[in-house]
Formats: structure tokens, sequence, C-alpha cells
């Protein structure tokens, strides 16, 4: 996962300090200004409704209640607010998901609330809960965390709201923490085209830079792949795998993982196209390399900013930084990691990059 510093407070986002509700039909009282007892139109504080919608969460109005009516006005309102926040979340991280590492156009990105909105809407307008997800990482994670599992994992008996915010928050490694590129690591894995078991292929021959991207086929991606002796047509996939718990916890919460590798269903186009970036990877690496050996800046500048722009185009930052790392370690090219990581951490690459704990 690609580690982020979100830029606060955001440059247009904006929540109004008060929200207004106007009579319903006929001159008859707005449910919200009767559940606050104040006259229509008269300003309430958004921090006393967002305080309200959290109460009502958390103990549901029976149906067909004023107060039913009046949390579904709330709803209405305060939930129309959040999207307007994309604009700056874009220009922050680039337009790849925030979870996943996908590169997703614009018009695909969502606001996705790191605490769901209907289980803590006590911050589903505050900037500090948004992150950008790609369609299925949002559909995936759904309402979790809930507010029962932060209310479980604070571990006391009866903990206030900023203990279960804080448990609920503190369990899943999220691209805000310094610590989200440590957090994961791929695996490659291989098997006999349609049949077979995976098995696991060492850096050596995953790196291979002779390895190359043939086709996918179906649900699968087929490679020609180094087999110690020589190029196989083989399966391939590239598996994220957790360093701690609360990777784990994110790879479920996204369920990046949701499939038996054994018997997997590659249709989740999030480790379709992790899977291709591998062999993308290797093929910017191959001209890279060739670069170096001319020994001509010049040409060594240019293959490496078309291996910069590769990395852009591709996503799935991860996979690049563990890629170069390896080359880094083990071949001459003692700068390239990072030297990548410097120079790609701004608007033109991957906005908003937090560099402070990546090699
Ligand atoms: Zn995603």
């Amino acid at each position: 996962m690609r580690p982020v510093t979100k830029i606060t407070p955001p440059p247009h986002y904006q929540v109004p300090a008060t929200q207004k509700f106007a009579a319903l039909k006929g001159g008859v009282i707005n449910p919200v200004n009767y559940v606050f007892q104040v006259h229509n139109n008269t300003p309430i504080q958004t921090t006393a409704i967002l305080e309200k919608m959290q109460s009502y969460s958390q103990n549901p109005p029976a149906k067909k209640t004023v107060d039913a009516e009046a949390f579904r006005l709330m709803k209405v309102r305060m939930y129309g607010i959040y999207g307007s926040s994309r604009r700056d979340l874009i220009d922050n991280f680039g337009q790849y998901c925030n979870f996943c590492g996908l590169p997703v156009y614009d018009s695909s990105l969502a606001v996705e609330h790191t605490l769901p909105k209907d289980q803590f809407p006590i911050v589903c307008v505050d900037y500090n809960n948004f992150l950008l997800v790609c369609p299925v990482c949002n559909s995936k994670k759904g309402s979790r965390p809930t507010y029962a599992d932060g209310v479980a994992w604070s571990g006391v008996p009866h903990p206030t709201l900023a203990q279960v915010r804080d448990a609920a928050f503190a369990n899943f490694m999220w691209a805000t923490l310094k610590e989200a590129y440590r957090g994961f690591y791929p695996t490659f894995l291989v098997k006999p085209v349609g049949q077979g078991n995976w098995t696991a292929l060492p850096p050596n021959y995953a790196f291979y830079l002779q390895n190359s991207f043939i086709e996918t086929s179906g649900q699968e991606v087929i490679a020609s792949i180094f087999d110690g002796n020589q190029l196989q047509r083989v399966a391939v996939m590239a598996f994220v795998n957790p360093n701690n718990n609360v990777s784990d916890n994110m790879l479920k919460l996204i369920g990046q993982n949701d499939f038996n590798p054994n018997a997997p269903e590659l249709s989740d186009r999030r480790i379709l196209n992790l899977t291709k970036t591998w062999l993308a990877v290797l093929e910017a690496l191959k001209g890279f390399e060739i670069a170096v050996g001319t020994g001509n800046q010049t040409i060594i500048d240019t293959f490496f900013n078309q291996l910069k722009s590769m990395a852009s185009a591709k996503g799935f930052y991860y996979m690049w930084i563990f890629i170069l790392q390896y080359f880094t370690a083990n071949t001459n090219m003692k700068t390239l990691v990072t030297e990548f990581v410097q120079k790609t951490a701004n608007n033109t690459y991957f906005p908003g990059t937090n560099t402070a704990e990546i090699p």
C-alpha cells in the first residue's frame, strides 16, 4: 500500500457551521426543528446535528416517528456534503485507490469514509475520515468497521464514543499511516495453464528480466516465466500478504484475498491488474538495465522517465517499490529505489506519497 500524507485543512472542502431546515408543505414544522425545539429556518449547529445523528444511529428511533423522520432528513442533508471533498482528495492523492493501489479514472473514484457514515455519522462530513477508493474496494468494505466492532475492540466495559472511534480506526492499516508500505508484501505464484496447483516463485525467478506477459485467458494471466532453466508458458498471479494483524484486517476489510489461491477467481480486476503490473515492472526494468549498460546519462534519463511514466499509468505503487528494491539490493543499480521514491512523490506521478518509511 502507498502511504500518503493528507493535506489539512483541505483547500476547498468546507462544512457550513450551521444548517437551516425549512417548513414542510403547509407551514408544518420540520421534524428536525421539532426535535431541536426551534422555529423553522433557525440555524442549528452542524456539530449538534452530527451528535444527534450519532445517538440515533446507536439507538435507532422507532419507525414512523418524528425522530425517525428527523433522522432521515438529517442524513439527506449531511450525506449531501461530503461528496464535494473529492476534488481536494484527488489533488492530494492522485487518481489511485487508497486501498488497493489500482489507478482509477477520476469519475469512478469514490470518497470513502474510513469509519462508515451510517455507523459513525459523527464523522460523516469530517475530512480526516475520508480516503479515495475504487468501486471494488468501496463495495467490498461496505459499512465496516461497525460501531459494535469498535465497542468490542475498545476493551473497556462502557467505552466513550472517542474510545470506540479510536479502537475502530486502530485495527486497520490505513494509507494515511506512515507504516502503510511495510504492512504488506506481494508473493508471486505460478501454475500450469488451465490446471494444477499454484506454487510460489522464488524472487530470482519471479524477477527474471526476460519474463513477459503473454495474454489474459479467461480468468488467468498467462506469461512466459523463467523456471530455473528456461522460459515456460504458465499461469501467474501476484498475491498480497500482510506483515502484521492490522494489515491482515485491512486486506480482509477490502476482500483483497477473497479467493483461495489454489482455486482462484481472478475476475477481481485488482488482482488481475496487480499481476500484470508485476510483469510491467520487469518490462520497464529490462529497458532501463540496457540503458544503464550504455553508460550514457541522456539515455539513462530517458529510460528512467519511461519507467516513472509506466509506474504512474499502471499504479500499484508498492509493487514497483518491492521489485525495484530487489534490483537495488542485487545489481549495480544502487540508487534505483531511492531515486524512484524521491522523483515520483509529486503531482506528475504519485501525488501525496509519504516517503518517510519507504526504503
Ligand atoms: Zn481499490
